[in-house]
């Protein structure tokens, strides 16, 4: 089969994997039928991560089951599945409450980020401990729906469930990627009067305006929540970037009291923090990776009754074989692409 393999910094390349085999008896093979790239991707892509190459990349994906181990009870042969992006041992406690992430046995791994588990930029995947790392695909809800909620759409969701947004409340989002996006879409679930919505692309400002947001420029941001807040600061802070200045900004942009809920990828060791800053506003502070399985109970529902829909992210759709050059593509933000959909049979 084909897939999209590691060989290092900015060297993605479609050709030709073995095929997927059935290691264990809790594992399924699920036949990829559409699978997208994330911005966590492109570290990869950039080398920040210390992974050697030759695997098959991608940790985004929906298909259906083609196979299943003799351990598996609730899945079978033509299911239309979801694969949460991360999985777990699936067998302790922790993992059994879809909370992976916190796995006793800290066998927390994500698809297509090492050699240790290949992703699902392929046509095909090994999906270890299938019972847990994967929910079927409601009548309702499309492949492309599907995608995003085995990462982004739960990840911004999470955001926004722990910015703890109350009715009335005024919520900022640092952000509209399409993490950021995920974010609006999910805090205008809570009940907020107004969400501001920081960002430096136009076009994403302009996308965020239409589905409701309040569109803020970084650099006029700081002086328009002065005013728009006068002087007191926004309820609560969600923060999808990651960089050092965003986290810091969120915490500027908090009112005392508030909360700062981060989801943004920052994995310094030494990031700078404004300790006085959060101390003389009594701030309550948030981060962590998302337990996708979790929230699907929550989420699916939503997306299958047509209350959310994530799917406007996605503006740039490819075959497998153009993946390489997707990556580069998307990498460059050439043409605002904001969300790359891939199609494994093209
Ligand atoms: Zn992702
Ligand atoms: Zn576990």
């Amino acid at each position: 089969m084909r897939g999209l393999v590691y060989h290092g910094k900015g060297d993605i390349r479609c050709e030709q994997v073995p095929d997927p085999t059935l290691e264990t008896a809790d594992g399924a093979i699920v036949r990829v039928v559409k699978t997208a790239i994330c911005g966590s991707d492109l570290h990869l892509y950039h080398g920040d991560l210390p992974v050697p190459s030759g695997f098959t990349m991608g940790h985004e994906f929906v298909g259906e089951v083609t196979e299943t181990g003799s351990g598996v009870s609730g899945f079978r042969t033509g299911d239309r599945v979801i694969v949460s992006g991360v999985i777990g041992c699936g067998a302790c406690a922790r993992c059994r409450a879809g909370q992976v992430i916190r796995c006793e046995r800290h066998e927390t791994r994500v698809f297509g980020m090492s050699p240790e588990l290949h992703g699902g930029q392929a046509e095909a995947v090994a999906v270890p401990g299938a019972d847990h790392a994967m929910t079927r695909i409601p009548d309702g809800v499309s492949d492309e729906q599907a995608v995003l909620l085995t990462d982004i759409l739960p990840t911004g969701y999470y955001g926004a469930r722990r910015a703890e947004i109350e009715p009335g409340d005024t919520v900022v989002v640092i952000g509209a990627g399409p993490v950021g996006i995920q974010a609006l879409l999910c805090a205008q679930l809570f009940g907020p009067a107004r969400i501001f919505q920081v960002d430096r692309v136009p076009e994403r400002l302009a996308l965020v305006e239409k589905l409701g947001a309040i569109p803020l420029h970084a650099d006029q941001a700081d002086e328009a929540l002065v005013e728009a807040t006068d002087g007191q600061g926004a309820d609560t802070v969600i923060e999808a970037v990651g960089s050092d200045a965003t986290i810091h900004k969120a915490l500027v942009y908090a009112r005392s009291g508030g909360t700062v809920s981060v989801v943004g990828v920052n994995t310094s060791p030494a990031l700078p923090f404004p300790m006085g800053l959060a101390l003389m506003k009594n701030l309550t502070f948030r981060t962590g990776l998302v337990p996708v399985q979790e929230l699907w109970p929550n989420l699916v529902p939503l997306v299958a009754s047509g209350r959310l829909t994530p799917e406007i992210v996605f503006n740039h759709h490819v075959g497998l074989s153009d993946g390489a050059e997707a990556y580069r593509r998307f990498n460059d933000r050439e043409d605002g692409i904001l969300k790359v959909l891939l199609d494994p049979l093209a």
